[in-house]
C-alpha cells in the first residue's frame, strides 16, 4: 500500500474520466482495495465515465475499524479541547468555499444534478462545518444541586467513541457532512461509507479534512457496497454508533445488526410527505412550492412534497396548473445552462419509479402527465423520466403509502381542517409537511397537529444547521444538525463527588 497526499483529481469533466485505485482513506493514507477491486462511476445524464475508485470490501472495512478504535482509544484526539476541534471544523469550512466549484463539479458528475444546484448545496456544506465549528465546546454540560454543602455533581458530555456512517446518494456530501461534522466537534472517530454510486465528494472532503489537520485513524473513508462495507460497520463489535440515512429497509437491517452490541443507533429514513394546500392560500405561490416540492432534483429529496393534500374548492385549478407547468420543465445534465432538473441516478432507480407508475395507475390512479421516459436522442444515455402527476390517488392505496423517490406527485383532496390533518398524518412516515394557507393561526393548529418532524408553513424545503432535522414514525431514529445533532454523538456522564467523605455504617463493621 502506498501513501498519497489526497486522491486523484475527482473532477475530471464526463469526457476525461479519472482513475483513482487509491481511494480509500485508512489511518491517514490513501490506499487501494486490499482484494484490488475497483468500480466505475458514471455520470447519470449521459452514462459517461466519470472516474474509476477503489471498491472496498470487508477486509478493508476491519482495517479503516481498527484505525478508528485505536486512535479514539489510544490516541490523544478524544480528550482534545473541543475548541481545537470547533477550529479544524472551520479551517474544513474555509476549504469548501475556496474548492467550491471542484467539489460541485464532482458532485453534479456523479449525481446528473445541475451544477448550480451541486452550488448552493455546497454553501449549505460549509455552513454546517462553520456551525459545529462554532458551538464545538459551547455546552461543557451543567452543575447539578446536590442539596447538600457535602457533595459536588455535574453532568458532561463525552464522544460516542468509534461512529460508522453510511450515507446515500441523493444529497452525496450534504449527508456526509451532517453526519462528519458533529461527530468531529464532539472528539469522535469514524469510518465513512458513502453511496457506492456516488463517492467523489466523500474524496474531497478526506483531503479537506487531511489539509485541515485532522490526525491519522480519526476519519477514515472507505468505498464499497452497502452488503459489504455498510453491513460489516453495522455489526462490527467495535463501532459505537452507527448513523444511517438511507431507505427504510436498509434501516431496519441495520437497526437490527446493531442490537448485537447495543449500538447506539441513528437513522434518517424516508419520507411520503404531505404538503397541504388550503383554498384560501395565495395560489400562484401554492403552485410554485408545489412544483419545486416535488420536482427540484427530480424527486430525489427524502423532503420532497410527494403528496398533495388539496382542498376540494381549489382542486381543478391548482391541479390543471401544476400539469401545464409540469409538462415545460426543461430536462438536461448538470452543465445545460438551460435545464431545471435533471436525471434519476441509475438506470434500477427509473425502473423501480416506472413500476411504481405502472401499480399506480392499475390501482385507479388517473395519470395526467408524464409516465414515461422523454423522447429525444439528447435523453437516451441517461436515465432520465418525465415530471409526472397521478390525481385521484385512494387512500391507502400504494401510490400514497409507497416512497417513489422520484419525479412523481399524487393528488389527494380535503373537505376541511380535519381532514387535511387526518390525510396528512396517515402514514407510517413521518419526516416532514407543509401547511400552506393565508389565515396565521390556522396554519400554526394545522402545523402543531401534523406528526412530521419539520413543517414548512408557506414555503417548502427550507432547513438551517441549527434546526435539528429527523423523521417522526418511521422516518427514523435521532435528530440530525442542531443541538440535537451533536448529542447524537456524546454519551452523558454524571460525575457525583463525596466533600466529606467519611463511613455511612449502613452494614455493620463486625
Ligand atoms: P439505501 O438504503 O439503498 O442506501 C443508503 C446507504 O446504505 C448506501 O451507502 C448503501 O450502500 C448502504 N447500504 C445498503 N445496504 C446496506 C446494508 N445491508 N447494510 C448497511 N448499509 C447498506 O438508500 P439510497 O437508495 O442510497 O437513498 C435513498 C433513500 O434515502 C430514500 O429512501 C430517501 O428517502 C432516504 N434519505 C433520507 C434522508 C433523511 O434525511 N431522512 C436524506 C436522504 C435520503
Amino acid at each position: 500500500m502506498s501513501q498519497t497526499h489526497g486522491p486523484p483529481n475527482a473532477t475530471a469533466s464526463s469526457a476525461e474520466a479519472s482513475t483513482a485505485a487509491e481511494s480509500l482513506y485508512i489511518d491517514g493514507t490513501w490506499q487501494a482495495a486490499a482484494a484490488g477491486e475497483t468500480r466505475e462511476i458514471r455520470c447519470p445524464a449521459d452514462s459517461s465515465p466519470v472516474a474509476t475508485v477503489a471498491e472496498g470490501d470487508r477486509s478493508d472495512g476491519e482495517r479503516a475499524i481498527a484505525a478508528a478504535r485505536a486512535a479514539f482509544d489510544e490516541g490523544t484526539w478524544p480528550s482534545t479541547s473541543p475548541w481545537e476541534r470547533g477550529d479544524l471544523l472551520l479551517r474544513v469550512s474555509d476549504i469548501l468555499v475556496r474548492d467550491r466549484e471542484e467539489f460541485a463539479r464532482a458532485e453534479s458528475l456523479d449525481t446528473g444534478k445541475r451544477l448550480v444546484e451541486s452550488g448552493y448545496d455546497m454553501d449549505d456544506i460549509a455552513a454546517c462545518f462553520r456551525y459545529y465549528g462554532k458551538i464545538a465546546g459551547t455546552d461543557p454540560g451543567h452543575v447539578v444541586d446536590t442539596g447538600s454543602n457535602d457533595a459536588i455533581s455535574r453532568v458532561s458530555y463525552e464522544p460516542v467513541g468509534v461512529c460508522g456512517l453510511i450515507t446515500p446518494w441523493n444529497f452525496p456530501l450534504l449527508q456526509v457532512a451532517w453526519k462528519v461534522a458533529p461527530a468531529i466537534a464532539a472528539g469522535n472517530t469514524f469510518v465513512l461509507k458513502p453511496s457506492e454510486l456516488t463517492p467523489s465528494t466523500a474524496m474531497l472532503l478526506m483531503r479537506a479534512l487531511h489539509e485541515a489537520g485532522l490526525p491519522a485513524g480519526v476519519g477514515n473513508l472507505v468505498l464499497g457496497k452497502g452488503s459489504e462495507v455498510g453491513a460489516l460497520l453495522s455489526e462490527h463489535p467495535d463501532v459505537d454508533l452507527v448513523s444511517f440515512t438511507g431507505g427504510l429497509h436498509t434501516g431496519r437491517a441495520i437497526a437490527a445488526s446493531a442490537a448485537s452490541n447495543v449500538k447506539r443507533v441513528a437513522l434518517e429514513l424516508g419520507g411520503k410527505n404531505p404538503n397541504v394546500v388550503f383554498a384560501d392560500a395565495d395560489f400562484e405561490t401554492a403552485v410554485d412550492y408545489a412544483m419545486t416540492a416535488i420536482f427540484l432534483h427530480s424527486g430525489q429529496v427524502c423532503s420532497a412534497g410527494a403528496r398533495l393534500i388539496v382542498q376540494d374548492e381549489i382542486h381543478d385549478a391548482l391541479v390543471d396548473e401544476i400539469v401545464r407547468r409540469a409538462q415545460s420543465i426543461k430536462l438536461g445534465g448538470p452543465f445545460d445552462e438551460d435545464a431545471e432538473t435533471g436525471p434519476l441516478i441509475s438506470a434500477e432507480h427509473r425502473a423501480k419509479v416506472e413500476d411504481y407508475v405502472r401499480r399506480s395507475v392499475e390501482e385507479g390512479a388517473v395519470l395526467r402527465t408524464g409516465g414515461r421516459r422523454p423522447e429525444g436522442e439528447r435523453f437516451e444515455s441517461g436515465h432520465f423520466y418525465l415530471p409526472t402527476v397521478l390525481d385521484e390517488v385512494e387512500q391507502g392505496s400504494q401510490a400514497v403509502v409507497e416512497e417513489s423517490f422520484g419525479p412523481v406527485l399524487t393528488i389527494e383532496r380535503f373537505r376541511d381542517e380535519d381532514d387535511a390533518v387526518r390525510i396528512a398524518n396517515d402514514t407510517h412516515y413521518g419526516l416532514a409537511g407543509a401547511v400552506f394557507t393565508s389565515d396565521a393561526s390556522k396554519a400554526q393548529r394545522v402545523a402543531g397537529r401534523l406528526r412530521h418532524g419539520t413543517v414548512w408553513i408557506n414555503d417548502f424545503h427550507p432547513y438551517l444547521p441549527q434546526a435539528e432535522w429527523g423523521g417522526f414514525k418511521q422516518s427514523g431514529i435521532g435528530r440530525e444538525l442542531g443541538g440535537g445533532g451533536l448529542r447524537e454523538y456524546q454519551e452523558a456522564k454524571h460525575i457525583y463527588q463525596n466533600l466529606r467523605p467519611e463511613p455511612q455504617h449502613l452494614f455493620a463493621a463486625e
